[in-house]
């Protein structure tokens, strides 16, 4: 079966020594993945994977962290960035549980990305940490949108927003941890045509190896939790959540 994340992060400095080895496994395996960009560096080294990779794919953004470095100035270069080759803006949004940049250029950086997507008509990458009313506020006034809201952790009634505006969401890790329950029914109202899996490597890593290194192989400990919480076969979750990915990314990965 194929598989895609749809967050990935394979720049970062944790993939140094086996960056190529993992990738080339990823092909033999067939998971495909979206590189996604956390500020310009980052971004640009996702345009620079999903170039010689035809299993990946590139995503730019800056991450709601690096927010106060969001000046005029970067947002003409992302937009620069964006045009050669990325399939997505992202990730961008809110993050009011480590809050390294202010809260206002935090929210004036992501309206500012929500307004590039729109006019370059590209998806989101959005992120969202314990700022879910100011999020949602966000979205809905920037709305309508197509997008991901990426590593999802709430329950039932947020699942039911995210539908709501009109975007997928990004399931993780997280969804294997013993505790989790809250997000293991929150899956169960989703339409499967918006759920997409994810890995958020080299973090989030599924159950068994917590406190490891994630890498995008694991996305399929992730696909098959949630195929036997839907009650599917992993191979037609595995299909679907491909899909989706292709047809929100607008992306044929080849393996
Ligand atoms: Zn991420």
């Amino acid at each position: 079966m194929r598989l895609f994340d749809s967050h990935a992060h394979l720049d970062f400095p944790q993939f140094r020594e086996d960056r190529e080895r993992l990738l080339e496994e990823m092909r033999d395996q067939h998971v495909a993945a979206l590189n996604v960009g956390a500020d310009l560096v980052s971004s640009r080294a996702s345009l620079v994977l999903a170039a010689s990779h035809a299993h990946i794919s590139a995503a730019c953004g800056v991450h709601p962290h690096d927010a106060k470095d969001y000046t005029p100035r970067a947002e003409a270069e992302l937009a620069q960035l964006l045009k050669e080759g990325a399939v997505a803006v992202g990730e961008c949004g809110l993050d009011f549980y480590r809050d390294l940049s202010p809260r206002d250029q935090q929210e004036r950086a992501l309206r500012g990305q929500l307004h590039m997507a729109r006019r370059l008509e590209l998806p989101v990458i959005l992120h969202q940490r314990d700022a879910w009313e100011a999020f949602v506020q966000v979205l809905r006034e920037e709305g309508p949108l197509r997008g991901v809201v990426h590593a999802f952790s709430g329950d039932t009634a947020k699942a039911r927003q995210v539908v709501d505006l009109g975007l997928h969401l990004g399931i993780g890790g997280p969804l294997t941890y013993a505790r989790n329950h809250a997000l293991r029914d929150a899956v169960r109202v989703v339409p499967v045509e918006r759920l997409l899996v994810e890995t958020d490597c080299p973090y989030l890593p599924p159950q068994p190896f917590r406190g490891k290194r994630n890498d995008p192989l694991k996305v399929r400990l992730v696909v098959l939790e949630l195929a036997s919480l839907l009650g599917m076969r992993p191979e037609e979750l595995a299909e679907i959540t491909w899909n989706n990915a292709c047809d929100l990314f607008g992306v044929r990965p080849t393996f």
